[in-house]
């Protein structure tokens, strides 16, 4: 039986070509074949709804500027291909590992590192899990799994418990992580059979969301991730720093708040990776670490998410300190 957001999902991931996202006359055909776009209904409706719909569709729209190629910028910023143990598993910090259960993600968005590094190969198809579990089991340092991608939440809940079913009888893993968009541009994925398997989870449960700027947070997806809330996931939230997006601290002042109100704390900004054909999302270091400087000012630290870059070969993300 296919659920009403596996329908949602193959409508954005048809639309590749742009339904929806063509209509808006910068849409870049040249740089929609860089990188396919793909939008959720439920994202293009928040669009429609946004007292200013600029900084949601510079996330998603294929613009002219993406044809350019830029020294310094990359194709993998991050250094994710070389810390890949098992295809799909990714070993690189102390205590956890990254498993990239899904290859795809529910939208693209046009400043991902994604665009290039292809997951749609390297992700640990459900044949290769048992691969990773293996690796996972036989090392007891591991307590934490975080399921990533792409976006794990495109997969479909019966293989969700199949993969959680298997982790629950690895005694050394007390948490699960998952980073997801999928809560903000398809809301409807937290629907009853989720909760059921949420429920289920019987060790830690941590969902990091990933919005940007507050319009993002339409009223299904605060339904969504009220559910998420009562479900018992710690919720935290990562932000990416975008030029004409998010590079105003009145912004992620606003977000952080917004975020409070739903149960969650902000818990990264990261620095924009240099990634290639993406140069006009960069926000310089030093503006970056002016706006972190100001949101300090003007928040809790509870609601301060720590500024960090991802750097090749570190053993942990790189704060960056604005002073
Ligand atoms: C970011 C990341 C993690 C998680 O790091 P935390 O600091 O615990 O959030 C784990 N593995 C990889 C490969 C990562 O990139
Ligand atoms: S991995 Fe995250 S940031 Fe990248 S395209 Fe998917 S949802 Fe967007």
């Amino acid at each position: 039986m296919t659920s009403s957001w596996q329908q949602e999902l193959k409508q954005a991931l048809r639309n590749d070509h742009g339904a929806g996202l063509n209509q808006n006359p910068a849409f870049d055909p040249a740089a929609a074949g860089l990188f396919a776009p793909v939008i959720t209904d439920s994202m293009l409706q928040a669009i429609t709804q946004a007292a200013d719909p600029t900084p949601l569709w510079r996330q998603f729209l294929p613009s002219a500027a993406e044809n350019q190629t830029t020294p310094g910028f990359v194709q993998d910023p991050v250094g994710d291909g070389a810390a890949t143990q098992v295809p799909g598993l990714i070993h690189k910090y102390q205590g956890r590992v990254l498993l990239i259960a899904s290859g795809s993600c529910a939208v693209n968005c046009r400043y991902c590192f994604r665009r290039h590094f292809p997951y749609s190969q390297s992700y640990a198809p459900r044949q290769q899990w048992q691969a990773s579990l293996a690796y996972i089991r036989g090392d007891a340092s591991i307590h934490e799994v975080i399921l990533s991608g792409g976006d794990p939440l495109t997969l479909s809940t019966k293989h969700l418990v199949q993969l959680t079913d298997q982790l629950a009888t690895i005694d050394h893993v007390k948490t699960l992580r998952i980073h997801s968009r999928i809560p903000v541009v398809l809301p409807s994925r937290i629907d009853d059979e989720f909760s059921a398997w949420a429920q289920h989870i019987n060790t830690h449960k941590v969902m990091v969301l990933h919005v940007n700027h507050p319009a993002e947070l339409s009223q299904a997806s605060r339904a969504a991730i009220a559910q998420l809330q009562q479900l018992g996931f710690v919720l935290l939230n990562q932000s990416v720093m975008l030029r004409g997006i998010n590079d105003h601290a009145e912004t992620l002042k606003q977000l952080s708040l917004d975020l409070f109100g739903l149960g969650v704390l902000p818990y990264y900004l990261h620095q924009f990776d240099p990634v290639q054909n993406a140069a006009h999302f960069a926000v310089s270091e030093a503006q970056t670490r002016a706006i972190h400087r100001q949101l300090m000012r003007s928040l809790p630290g509870y609601l301060v998410p720590k500024l960090v870059k991802e750097e090749a070969g570190q053993p942990h993300k790189t704060p960056v300190m604005s002073g």
